[in-house]
C-alpha cells in the first residue's frame, strides 16, 4: 500500500504520515458557526477531510472524524437580536442547512459532531487548568490567554510577535495585560446567554470550543488537525497554546495535534469572496441550479493547498465531464456495481501524495478512455476499477438514466441508440470530421431528435 504524504502546516514541508495510534487515525476539523447560509468556501474544509477520511480508511482499520458545531458566539447573538429568532432556533436551522447542502455534496457526516453549548463544563475545566498552570489571568470579568507563558506561541502560523499583532484594534481592551492575549471567557449580561462560572455569569471564547470539544471527543494528542488557511492565526494558534498549556505540555508543539493541514480559499473570478464584494456565492444557491456532484467535482479539480477560483466557466467543465462519463456508463447493459474491487492503485497513490485530487480525477479519466477502447473481460475490469475509483472520490453516484433525465421518456432500447449516435457525433466533432457528424445529425433528425449543442454539451430532445 501506498505511504500517505501529507503536508504538515506545522513544520511546513510534507511529511510521511504515521499515526499515534496503531490502526485507529483521529481527525478534527473545524465546523461551521450557524447563523447563516453558508457560501461555497465553507464547503472546501469538510469536503478535503472528507477525502481524506475516505483515503484513510482504505489504508487502516478505524478512522474516528469529528467536526463540531459552533452555536454559540457574538455573530449567532447579533443576528438573533436582528432577527428577532431565538438563538436556538437560529442555529438549529443554518445546522440543519448546513448538513443537507454537505451530503448533497457527497461529504458523509463526521462521526461526531460535538455542538459548543453541550460543552460548557468542559471548557470551564480546560479555563480552571490554565488559570491553576499560570496561563490565564483573571481581569474585569474576563478570563484570559497569557501570550507571553507560551513560549512556542506564532510556530504554527509563523508570526512573529509584531505580526501577531498585526489587525488587531489600535485601541487594546483595558482588561488586557498584553495586547497579544486572547479571551477564554468573557461576561454576559441577563439578556445575552450565559452560563455560571467561577468568573461569574458568562460566556466562552470561540478558540477554546474547540480545544475543549476534540479533547472530549478524540483525547490528546490527536492525529491531524485541519480547517481552512485563514483559521492558522489565529484560531489554531490559539487552540494550539490552549491546549498544551492546559495540560502543562508547553514544551511538546505536538501534544495537541501532530498533522495541521490547511487548504486554500476560494476566490471569485479573482477577487476574494466577501460581504463588501457583494460576491459571496452560497452552496443552497448554488445547489438550486447545480447538481451536488457537479459543484463536488469542481471543489476537487483544484489542490486543495491552492487558490480556488469559483467560475461559471469551471461549472461547466465539470458538468460536461461528469456528462460524458454518465453517458459512458449509460451504454453499459445492466447494473453496475461498485465497490466489488479495490480502488485503482494509481488513484490511491495521487491522493497519497498529500491529496492530490487533480491528479486522481486525470486518471480516473484515462481510465474511461481506456474503457471505451477495450474489449471483452478487460472491459468489465476495467469498469470495476472505475466505479471503485469514482466511489472513493464521492463521483458517479447517481443511476446513469436519472443523471441524464432520461427516465419514462422513450424505450430504452431506443434511448441507447441516441445516445451512443450522439457519443459518436461528439467524437467526429472533437476531431473536426463535420461530414461524419452532420451525416449523424441527419439520422438522428430521421428519428425524431432535435439535437443542440451547448457549453455543457450536446442535449437533445425528442420533437
Ligand atoms: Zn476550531
Amino acid at each position: 500500500m501506498a505511504q500517505l504524504r501529507l503536508y504538515n502546516s506545522l513544520t511546513n514541508r510534507k511529511e510521511d504520515f504515521s499515526p499515534i495510534e496503531n490502526d485507529h487515525v483521529k481527525v478534527y476539523t473545524c465546523g461551521p458557526t450557524v447563523y447563516n447560509f453558508a457560501h461555497i468556501g465553507n464547503a472546501r474544509p469538510p469536503l478535503v477531510s472528507d477525502i481524506l477520511v475516505r483515503l484513510l480508511k482504505q489504508l487502516y482499520k478505524e478512522v474516528t472524524y469529528v467536526s463540531n458545531i459552533t452555536d454559540i458566539d457574538d455573530k449567532i447573538i447579533a443576528t438573533s437580536i436582528e432577527q428577532k429568532v431565538p438563538i436556538a432556533e437560529l442555529t438549529k436551522k443554518y445546522e440543519n442547512v448546513y448538513n443537507q447542502n454537505l451530503k448533497d455534496l457527497g461529504v458523509a457526516k463526521p462521526d461526531h459532531q460535538p455542538r459548543a453549548t453541550d460543552h460548557i463544563q468542559e471548557m470551564i475545566v480546560q479555563i480552571k487548568e490554565l488559570v491553576d498552570n499560570g496561563h490565564a489571568y483573571i481581569s474585569e470579568g474576563h478570563v484570559l490567554f497569557s501570550v507571553k507563558t507560551f513560549p512556542k506561541y506564532g510556530q504554527l502560523s509563523g508570526r512573529d510577535k509584531d505580526q501577531q499583532l498585526h489587525g488587531s484594534r489600535v485601541e487594546v481592551a483595558s482588561y488586557k495585560n498584553d495586547p497579544a492575549d486572547f479571551i477564554l471567557w468573557k461576561p454576559s449580561t441577563s439578556e445575552q446567554p450565559g452560563w455560571d462560572s467561577p468568573w461569574g455569569f458568562g460566556r466562552p471564547g470561540w478558540h477554546l470550543e474547540c480545544s475543549a470539544m476534540s479533547q472530549k471527543t478524540l483525547g490528546v494528542p490527536f492525529d491531524i488537525h485541519s480547517g481552512g488557511q485563514d483559521l492558522i492565526f489565529p484560531h489554531h494558534e490559539n487552540e494550539l497554546a490552549q491546549s498544551c498549556g492546559a495540560h502543562g505540555e508547553i514544551e511538546d508543539i505536538n501534544h495537541y495535534a501532530k498533522y495541521w493541514l490547511h487548504n486554500g480559499m476560494i476566490k471569485f473570478d479573482g477577487d476574494k469572496m466577501s460581504k463588501s464584494l457583494g460576491n459571496i456565492v452560497y452552496i443552497n444557491d448554488l445547489l438550486k441550479k447545480y447538481n451536488g456532484e457537479v459543484l463536488r467535482l469542481v471543489l476537487l479539480s483544484t489542490h486543495y493547498r491552492q487558490p480556488l477560483n469559483w467560475s461559471k466557466k469551471s461549472i461547466l467543465q465539470s458538468q460536461k465531464m461528469l456528462d460524458k462519463m454518465y453517458r459512458t456508463l449509460y451504454q453499459i447493459d445492466g447494473e453496475v456495481s461498485k465497490e466489488a474491487v479495490s480502488p485503482p492503485k494509481e488513484i490511491i497513490k495521487a491522493l497519497c501524495d498529500d491529496l492530490n485530487t487533480p491528479e486522481a480525477i486525470g486518471k480516473l479519466n484515462i481510465l474511461f478512455n481506456d474503457f471505451q477502447h477495450a474489449k471483452g473481460k478487460q472491459k468489465n475490469e476495467l469498469l470495476s476499477q472505475i466505479m471503485s475509483g469514482a466511489s472513493l472520490l464521492g463521483l458517479l453516484n447517481q443511476k446513469p438514466e436519472n443523471w441524464l433525465g432520461y427516465q419514462n421518456e422513450m424505450d430504452s432500447k431506443d434511448l441507447k441508440e441516441v445516445e451512443k449516435l450522439i457519443m459518436d457525433r461528439d467524437k467526429y466533432r472533437l476531431e473536426k470530421n463535420y461530414k461524419m457528424s452532420d451525416q449523424i445529425r441527419d439520422e438522428l433528425t430521421a428519428l425524431g431528435i432535435e439535437i443542440e449543442d451547448s457549453p455543457q454539451g450536446t442535449k437533445w430532445r425528442k420533437t
